[in-house]
């Protein structure tokens, strides 16, 4: 089993702490609502749990992605939809602190690891999900600017973000499609940015998910983040640190059931006796408990890659696919063995489990996974 350092078992200690105490009491009202209270974000912050990967001088704790999955484990192990609401607010910092220029670092990187900014990033359209490259999103270059057209949709923090990272069509004419994209960075104050909150989802409801229209919007040109035509390339390898907060949400989401499930089975008498003195739900619960460690230690090992710099794009396809896959198998089982309990909301275990299962959709579905992790070992 992977051995965290007492420092990182601290901040597991810690992180699950502030959970227990600010979130439990509000999950299920928040979720109801659908919307967010800001304030535990901003207790997130003064925590230091916003962007830990990112450098100390622009503001982050100078950690890596291991503590940061760490982070998401346990902040999901209470609730997944507020655990996305806050871990969300620096959803794109990965790729402006691989790509970004300095002066990109100071002015962006900064207030969203303090808790004065929130940001997100805009891939995906209605006609444009898993085919990244058959966006339609255009920036044009008009002089020393660029003007951008076109509709995102399923866009995390949507209504709420300072400024988003888009993707878009800037060199139309490139000979390979991929070179044809670019990122920016788009400031939602900007004149033509317009946004719609997509309402009563499946899954984590407080977090907010909308669509996006740009009309005519226009940034300066200090706003391209890396290289004009590098944009597809810069998402791959954004969504390549981006999945493991997935990976994360799915571990902590697994272990909040399993924790549920035991707790009844302790409690909930049948024939006389608690059903965890029954063989087949003590069976259960082994297998449950098993998934989950394993996962676990998976996240773990290939976050600890990631931070060592071996980036093996089929191993984190894998940790992805495999925790969001548990974490929808961990939950269905807690729903199984709460009977007729499991459907009542006041149980807790139909949340975790409708909010298990968008972790295998966002960040690549599962399918698109397996393709990664297929074509990687079979040199395709
Ligand atoms: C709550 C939420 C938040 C999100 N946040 C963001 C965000 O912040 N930014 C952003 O850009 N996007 C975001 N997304 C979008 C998300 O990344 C997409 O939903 C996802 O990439 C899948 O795209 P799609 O929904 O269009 O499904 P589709 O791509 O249409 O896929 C539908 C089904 O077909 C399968 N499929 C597709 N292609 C293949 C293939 N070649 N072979 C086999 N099967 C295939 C898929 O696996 C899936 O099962 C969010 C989505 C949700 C639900």
């Amino acid at each position: 089993m992977f051995e965290l350092t007492p420092e990182q078992k601290d901040i597991k200690q810690a992180v699950r702490e502030f959970a227990e105490g600010e979130f439990r009491e509000v999950a299920r009202m928040l979720d109801e609502n659908g919307a967010f209270d800001e304030s535990l974000w901003k207790k997130a912050a003064e925590l230091g749990l916003l962007g830990v990967f990112v450098e100390e001088k622009y503001g982050g704790a100078g950690l890596g992605y291991l503590e940061h999955s760490i982070i998401c484990e346990e902040l999901a192990r209470v609730d997944c939809g507020i655990a996305h609401s806050i871990t969300s607010t620096f959803f794109g910092t990965q790729l402006i602190s691989l790509i970004g220029s300095e002066e990109q670092k100071k002015k962006y990187l900064t207030p969203v690891c303090k808790g004065e900014a929130k940001m997100g990033v805009a891939i995906t359209e209605p006609d444009a999900g898993s085919d990244v490259a058959s966006i339609k999103t255009t920036a044009k270059k008009v002089g020393d600017e660029y003007v951008i057209s076109g509709n995102k949709t399923f866009i995390t923090n949507a209504n709420r973000a300072d400024f988003l990272i888009v993707l878009c069509i800037t060199n139309p004419d490139a000979k390979k499609k991929h070179e044809r994209f670019s990122t920016l960075i788009v400031e939602t104050n900007r004149p033509g940015y317009e946004a719609n909150k997509i309402k009563n989802k499946l899954s984590i409801r407080c977090s907010d998910t909308g669509e996006v229209t740009f009309k005519d919007v226009t940034v300066p040109k200090e706003n391209l983040l890396g290289e004009e035509g590098k944009g597809f390339y810069n998402i791959m390898e954004f969504l390549n640190r981006s999945r493991l907060e997935a990976a994360g949400f799915g571990v902590g989401t697994a272990q909040g059931a399993l924790e549920k499930a035991m707790d009844h089975v302790k409690k909930r008498k049948q024939f006389g006796v608690p059903l965890a003195d029954s063989p087949v739900v003590q069976t259960k619960i082994a297998e449950m408990a098993t998934l989950v460690e394993a996962a676990r230690s998976l996240l773990y090992c290939t976050s600890d890659k990631v931070d060592r710099g071996e980036m093996d794009h089929a191993l984190i396809a894998m940790t992805k696919w495999y925790a969001a896959e548990i974490a929808v198998k961990v939950s269905d089982e807690a729903i199984q063995l709460h009977g007729g309990y499991g459907i009542i909301e006041e149980y807790d275990v139909a949340h975790y489990w409708r909010d298990a299962k968008v972790l295998e959709i966002f960040e690549g579905t599962k399918e698109v996974e397996k393709l990664i992790i297929g074509r990687r070992l079979l040199g395709k």
